[in-house]
């Protein structure tokens, strides 16, 4: 049976920064026969609910996650946390993920440079980038569910 990463938020859990969830009943039932296995990297690292985030191209050349709050480099207790997620669960066949978000979309996240002028809006969050480094077939929720219609 096929086994399919996906954001925590596209399942119901309540996990968004503001305390919501992005349930698609839509992409649920096309998933059903699958084993779904859900992940929320910043959930997991800062709690529900905590500060938004972007993802900025710094001068260095590393994307990092900065908090639109005060600014500090959140990236990596997310990027801890997609190793540790991928490391348990070798046999990932596909992983979804949440569009735009700058942990999960795959190629839909924006990223700024460190004045915050925007750099692109087809960039990958970082747990989307541990998933795409490690060869695993990855897609963003709308895309899938385009491509599925
Ligand atoms: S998009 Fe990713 S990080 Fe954001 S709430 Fe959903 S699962 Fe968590």
């Amino acid at each position: 049976m096929q086994q399919v990463a996906i954001s925590a938020c596209l399942l119901g859990n309540v996990c968004r920064y503001d305390g919501t969830d992005n349930r698609n009943d839509t992409l649920i039932d096309l998933l059903e026969g699958a084993t779904l296995v859900p992940f929320c990297p910043e959930d997991h690292a800062f709690g529900t609910p905590r500060p938004t985030m972007d993802l900025v191209l710094e001068d260095d050349g590393r994307v990092r996650a900065r908090s639109n709050a005060d600014g500090s480099d959140l990236s990596d207790p997310i990027i801890r946390y997609a190793e540790d997620f991928f490391e348990a669960h070798p046999n990932i066949d596909l992983f979804i993920g949440k569009d735009r978000s700058p942990s999960c979309g795959v190629c839909s996240a924006k990223c700024y440079d460190e004045k915050r002028t925007l750099l692109s809006d087809k960039s990958a969050g970082l747990m989307a980038q541990e998933a795409l480094r490690r060869g695993i077939k990855a897609v963003d929720a709308e895309t899938f569910l385009e491509e599925h219609k």
